[in-house]
């Protein structure tokens, strides 16, 4: 049942939709619904339908934690978040009719979502409700142009393109005030069903992140207090605490990547000026951190270079950009598949990252690439398929991150590592985790040698050596038709 909402004096609402951007500091659009001096009705929809590729099972956990702290932010302004749920086109364009909406505010989105709004900004329009619509989720937005005018697809030049356009603009405060609209009909969150009960896989999950605008906030203190030090050469091992997790927080857009870019330049200047003022007058040292920061920015920089991708390419999670792949003769084992999934494969450090996976939604990046690589090459199991159980069980799940790095491993992707690369998961566990404190963490079974292909832990499911062989030949079968290439 939809009420007629009690109009605040007689101006017409502002309406501020929520999408990936579940915060309310450097909120463009909440910022401007909010100057107009209207009333302001905040709004989320579950828009579940096929175009948008609806959320996997971790994420939808997320999102309902996101969405209670975002609620529970604005109630402290004495305003609502109204949740709706069906095709956003059609939600969207009901309540500014219901709530007499002149204005619909919005930040941008990439890729099908772009497409979406398009659709709803002419319906809008024929609404007689305009729609205002801001940059707030990437630095630069797509395409960034190379010097012929055509995107950048390859990352060096795309990145040193996007830095010298000049410093990102600096984050917004949030309101000091909002004035809500009461009385607008919302759904339930506990209706939508977003967190598992039983079972209750989520346990784990949640005893490991705190979701939500203060949270993202929390993470990111920390890490530029603590794991930003050291962070280019720890970074890639799981066996320490060297990244900032920020990952689930930046793809929900509870802290935006503006935020993150000013505060990390800014760890850093202190550092870079503590350390000059310990040379020059003594005292503890403490190392600078330009080296850091830069590095930990340009992974910043990879995100922004796979939305590029998601801009140019809305379909790149089944599509490869590399069409010679579309002939990979992939093999279908479901059986195999299934082992890799549950961590069953006999290779400790892929088996470690996809518990980890499981068990928290989150895994290294460095043993992403692991686990990523020995699909698609030890057991020639189509990336895609990898790509969907990423989708389904991390809790950072992204439209361009998850597509654009699984190309990345496979070779099919934009600037991607070379096919013929092929890890041995040995020697990655050996550089990367070197005392096995990893392997140990979420393969107890691991825990020494002697019995580590005991009843409980399988034998290793493919030969290194074989299996390298036998990727390279069907990559051969592929390798000498054209690339058609077409980002
Ligand atoms: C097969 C595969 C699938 C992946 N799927 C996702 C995904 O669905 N969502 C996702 O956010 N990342 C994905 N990544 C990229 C990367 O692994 C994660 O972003 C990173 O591990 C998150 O941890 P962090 O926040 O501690 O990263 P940090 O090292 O602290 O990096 C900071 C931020 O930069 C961004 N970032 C870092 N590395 C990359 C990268 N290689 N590509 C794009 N952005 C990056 C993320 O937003 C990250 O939070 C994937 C990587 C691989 C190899």
């Amino acid at each position: 049942m939809v009420e007629k909402p009690e109009k605040a004096g007689s101006a017409a609402p502002a309406l501020v939709w929520f999408r990936d951007d579940l915060r309310l500091a450097d909120h463009p659009a909440l910022a401007e619904a909010v100057k107009t001096g209207r009333p302001v009705i905040c709004l989320y929809v579950l828009d579940e339908t096929p175009a948008l590729r609806p959320l996997g099972a971790a994420a939808r956990w997320w999102l309902a934690g996101s969405l209670r702290a975002l609620s529970a932010a604005l109630a402290k302004h004495d305003a609502a978040l109204v949740l709706r749920r069906g095709p956003a086109i059609e939600s969207v364009a009901k309540l500014a009719k219901e709530s007499g909406a002149t204005t619909v505010h919005w930040n941008r989105r990439y890729g099908p979502g772009a497409t979406v709004d398009a659709a709803l900004e002419q319906k809008l329009e024929r609404q007689g409700v305009s729609v205002a619509t801001f940059q707030a989720n990437v630095l630069h937005e797509p395409p960034v142009p190379g010097k012929g005018g055509k995107p950048l697809m390859v990352f060096t030049p795309f990145w040193r393109t996007a830095q010298a356009r000049g410093a990102p603009r600096a984050p917004m405060p949030a309101p000091r005030r909002i004035q809500g609209v009461k009385g607008v009909a919302s759904d339930d969150l506990a209706g939508w069903r977003l967190e598992p009960t039983a079972p209750d896989w989520a346990a784990e999950m949640r005893g490991t992140w705190v979701r939500g605008e203060a949270g993202a906030q929390q993470r990111l203190g920390e890490f530029l207090d603590g794991e930003l030090t050291g962070y280019a050469t720890r970074r890639d091992r799981p066996d320490l605490p060297g990244t900032s997790r920020l990952s689930p927080h930046l793809r929900f857009g509870e802290v935006s990547p503006f935020q993150v870019w000013h505060s990390t330049q800014l760890a850093a200047d202190v550092a870079t000026h503590v350390a000059t003022h310990v040379a020059t007058h003594g005292g503890r040292a403490q190392r600078p951190r330009a080296a850091d920061a830069e590095k930990f920015l340009s992974e910043i920089g990879w995100r922004e270079f796979c939305y590029q991708s998601l801009h140019l390419n809305p379909d790149f999670h089944i599509r490869n950009l590399d069409r010679r792949f579309d002939r990979f003769p992939w093999r279908k084992d479901r059986k195999a598949l299934r082992a890799w999934q549950k961590g069953m494969t006999g290779y400790p450090i892929v088996d470690a990252g996809m518990r980890q996976l499981w068990r928290t939604g989150w895994m290294h990046n460095r043993v992403r690439m692991v686990v990523a690589s020995f699909l698609v090459k030890h057991l020639l199991i189509d990336w895609r398929e990898g790509e969907a159980w990423f989708w389904d069980t991390l809790v950072d799940a992204d439209p361009a991150n998850n597509p654009a790095s699984w190309q990345w491993v496979a070779g099919c992707g934009a600037d991607a590592a070379p096919y013929f690369r092929v890890f041995n998961p040995a020697i990655q566990a050996e550089k990367f985790d070197p005392d096995g404190d990893y392997v140990r963490a979420f393969v107890p079974e691991a825990r020494d040698a002697g019995g580590l292909f005991g009843r409980s832990y399988p034998a290793p499911m493919v030969d290194h050596q074989a299996a390298r062989e036998r990727a390279l030949e069907a990559f051969a079968t592929i390798k000498s038709s054209p690339a058609g290439r077409t980002d």
